[in-house]
Order: C-alpha cells, then structure tokens, then sequence
C-alpha cells in the first residue's frame, strides 16, 4: 500500500451521505496471497445501513430531477477519475483480492467502461406514443427512475460488480447504497472517494461496509425506502434475498451462480479453442460466475484437445499477483482452497483421470491451488455437477451435437457457455439449443459494457449492461389523456 501514487485513496470506514464513518468496532483486510494484514476497516452495521438508505431517499429527489446530461458530465468526471488512478486503484485490487495486476487493471478500465457508457445510455431513456382505442384519448408512456437502488456484491470482481449496477442506476436517476463484501472493501471505498471527486452529489452513491451480511441484508432488502434489490452472489444466499425482498414486493435482480460448459467441436480451430478454454477458465485463478466449469470435447478431437490444452495450462505460472510473470493468483482463502481440492479429490475416486495438477501450491503463506486438468469426467462427478470456482477444468468427451447439447444444459444454472465450431448449421442449431443467458461462439471471452449480462434457470433474472440493463432501473408509466373530443 505504502507504493501508491495517491494514498488518499486508501480509506477505512464507510461512505454515507458524503461523509466517511468512522468507529471503534474493526476488522482486518487480508492479502490472499501473503495472508497478511492489509489494514483494518470500521465494521458498519444496520445502523448504518438505515442511515445510507435515508441518505439515498433523501438525495433522490434532486438527483433525479437532473436532466440526463447533468448526469452525464458528473459520471463522466467519475470514469476519468477511475482511469487517471488505474495503477493505484489496480494495486488496491490486486492486494485485497489476489487478481494479478494486469487483470486488476482490466477489471478497473471494464468496471469504468460501464460509467461511461451508461452516462451516455441515460440520455436516451425514451419513452413512446400508443394509437388509442377511442378517438378523444391519448396514450403516452414514460419512464422514471425506480427510486432508492440497494447491492450486496461478492469479493471477486470488488469494482467491477459494484459499478456494473451503481453505473446503470445513476445515469437511470436512481440512488445507490451498496454493501461489498468484506474480503474486498477497499476498493468500493476507493471509488467512493472519486465518486465525491468527481463532484457526484452526497448520499447519491454510499458504500456500507459490515460483517454483520445478514443484518445488512436485511435492511437493504427490506426497507420500505428501497425501491429495488439487486445481488451477485450465490445462487442459494440469492434465493434467500428474493423470499427477503417478497416482504416489501421489492423490484429485484440477481446475477448468481454459473456451471459454464465450453464445448469443442469435431471442425472447431483446435488452437483457438485452446485460447479461448484457457482465457475462460484460468482468468481471476477460476473464481468468475462465468468461468468455463465444464470442457465438453468431441471424441474425434478429444486426445489433441486435450493435450494441447494441457501443455497450454502447464506455461501458466501460478504466485503473488504482484509478480509480472504470475498468470494465476491465490483463491481467496484458505477454506476456498479446501473447496476446490474436495472436488477434485472425490472425482478422481469416482473415476477421473488426473492429467495434470491437482494439489495445493506452498508460494510462501498464501492460499494457491495449482491449476488442473481432469479427464474422463461424467457430467454427474461432483468436479462438473457444482460450480468450481477455483483453476480446475474438467473434461467430458461426447459423440453427438445433441449430446452435447443435453450434457451442457443438464443443470440448474444458465448463466453463460461457450462453443467452438465452423458449421454454420451446427452454430446455428447449439447457440439456439443451450439455455443460457450468454454464448460465446468461437470466443472465451465475451463480457463488455455494451452487452447484455445475465443468465436464466437458477442463475438470475435481469441483466447488465447494454441498453437493456438500464431498463432494471425504470418504472414504465403509462399516462392517458382524456376529454379529447
Ligand atoms: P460468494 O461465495 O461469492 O462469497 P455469497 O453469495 O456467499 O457468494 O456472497 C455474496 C455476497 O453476499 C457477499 O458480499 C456476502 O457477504 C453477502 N451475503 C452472504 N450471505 C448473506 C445474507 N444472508 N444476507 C445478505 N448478504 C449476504
């Protein structure tokens, strides 16, 4: 920490109506990959969730009856503040998540990228005209903000997660208090601080920091000042958000778990497969809902997929994200480590081949995995039936096009999947047949701020990103104009 340019960026207490929260109540931010202590953060609590929430309903007025260009000027202030300080703020990132710094700077420009569109997207909030039925009425349609919007977001993407949602809600003219997690604070604090730079308005953007998840959420879900939820998580702790959130009807929307499969066909382009496998699988060490959880290889192309890819893998430098030449960082903790090695560990009595990896990795103190390979999987071993998050990839081989279609979609999740192919009957026929949310063809990695992100089945509802995700954050009204005639 002591190595950043502009160490006012490091803060410790949470950020409510403009003014940072401090108190005696503690708790320490770790570095996974050295488990040491990075510094420690003002544990906040309900009272402090009331707080923002009255602080965000209290600011609603004013910022919603800004003009869509007002908006604009003050998020585009908040994105070139974001990218002027993206060696810091990749840093913070990178030491209370473990991300190896280049990633953690991809994350910032891509968290920053969603302000900047959306800044611009808020300026197209149209409405419509609607020929009526009787001749002395008129049928006009308008949309609103929704009101005060309250997050819950995880510790793997801990900017991007939180400007994902805050971007959208802003630029709609909405109020935002989130909650990150408390593996990652520091660095939704650190975009607190330039959100104020940036001259956005107080209680417009407040960040509530507390290890008290449950009592948090239960405000942010429940209050009857807060318009509309929205979590990425879990698919469990999502589901019981939404039954949290059914007290109050709350608006919802939820980006939770993912069991990604990446199918490689007979005529894919095996090289680029093996780029694109590794690019989806490895990333973030693993420990992204959209991950590739599941490779599904043809049996013709099985054997040179899989050694290729295993060569590809086996380069892959696992260490501190600090170390230019590290490629896979720590997973975030230790039980984390645990998690993954069961997986593995209870496949391979169930029958899969070991092909490469399979242990944890001693770099110092932190908590690495090393990256693995495991053949010969079925779709029922728990390595492919549960979602991975950690740098393990499981290969399932098929014969048929509709095989791999019903293994692929042989879960409960949707969130996103890949397939490579050159056969325009078969890109056409499998990008229509897997249910998911998202499908790369012939690309591993595909989110972008112009895009719509989210999943279907048990992964979520609602999306972000794109035209369409800032339509989670408006109200339709519907105005007739009578007495025409
Ligand atoms: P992950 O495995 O990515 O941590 P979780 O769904 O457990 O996924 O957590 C996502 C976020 O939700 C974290 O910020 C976590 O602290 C928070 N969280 C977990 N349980 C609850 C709960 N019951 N109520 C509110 N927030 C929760």
């Amino acid at each position: 920490m002591d190595k950043l340019n502009d160490k006012s960026l490091l803060k410790q207490h949470s950020y409510i109506n403009g003014k940072w929260h401090s108190g005696d109540a503690k708790f320490d931010v770790i570095n996974p990959a050295t488990d040491e202590v990075l510094t420690q953060v003002t544990n906040a609590g309900v009272a402090e969730a009331e707080l923002a929430v009255k602080a965000a309903k209290d600011a609603l007025k004013a910022w919603s009856g800004k003009s869509a260009n007002e908006r604009a000027v003050l998020l585009r202030n908040w994105f070139n503040l974001l990218m002027q300080h993206q060696d810091d703020l990749g840093r913070i990132l990178t030491l209370e998540q473990g991300k190896p710094l280049a990633e953690a700077k991809g994350e910032i420009a891509y968290g920053a990228s969603f302000i900047e569109w959306f800044a611009e997207e808020g300026k197209r909030v149209y409405g419509d005209t609607i020929p009526a039925p009787s001749s002395d009425k008129r049928i006009i349609v308008i949309k609103q903000p929704v009101g005060v919007v309250a997050s819950i977001t995880p510790w793997n993407f801990p900017n991007a997660m939180i400007a994902r949602k805050a971007a959208a809600a802003l630029a709609a003219g909405c109020t935002f208090v989130g909650r990150p997690a408390t593996q990652t604070p520091l660095s939704a604090l650190a975009m607190a601080e330039l959100a104020e730079r940036a001259g956005i308005p107080a209680g417009v953007f407040n960040i509530v920091i507390g290890e008290d998840a449950k009592g948090i959420g239960k405000v942010l879900t429940q209050h009857p000042d807060v318009a509309k939820f929205t979590f990425t998580g879990s698919t469990n702790v999502g589901k019981q958000l939404i039954a949290q959130g059914a007290t109050s009807v709350k608006k919802v929307s939820m980006e939770l778990g993912g069991n990604a499969p990446f199918i490689v066909f007979n005529d894919a382009d095996i090289d680029a497969a093996v780029e694109g496998a590794v690019l989806s699988k490895y990333r973030n060490a693993g420990q992204t809902c959209v991950c590739t959880n599941r490779i599904l290889v043809q049996q013709r192309v099985a054997k040179e997929f899989t050694e290729k890819f295993t060569a590809a893998v086996a380069k892959l430098m696992t260490g501190n994200g600090l170390d230019d030449s590290v490629f896979i960082g720590p997973m975030i903790s230790s039980s984390a480590v645990d998690n993954v090695d069961k997986l593995v560990q209870d496949s391979i009595k169930a029958g899969a081949k070991l092909e490469l990896g399979g242990a944890r990795v001693q770099v110092v103190d932190g908590n690495f995995y090393r990256p693995t390979i495991l053949s010969q999987v079925t779709n029922d071993m728990p390595i492919a039936a549960n979602e991975i998050f950690g740098p393990v990839s499981p290969i399932i081989s098929f014969e048929t096009e509709q095989d791999a279609i019903n293994i692929a979609n042989d879960t409960e999740y949707g969130l996103a999947a890949y397939f490579y192919a050159r056969d325009i009957g078969t890109i056409w026929r499998v990008a229509e047949g897997l249910d998911y949310g998202m499908v790369g063809i012939n690309e591993g990695l595909i989110s972008n701020a112009a895009a719509p992100f989210g999943g279907v089945k048990q992964s979520g509802s609602g999306r972000e990103g794109s035209k369409y995700g800032l339509d989670d954050y408006l109200e339709i009204k519907y105005l007739c104009m009578g007495g025409l005639n």
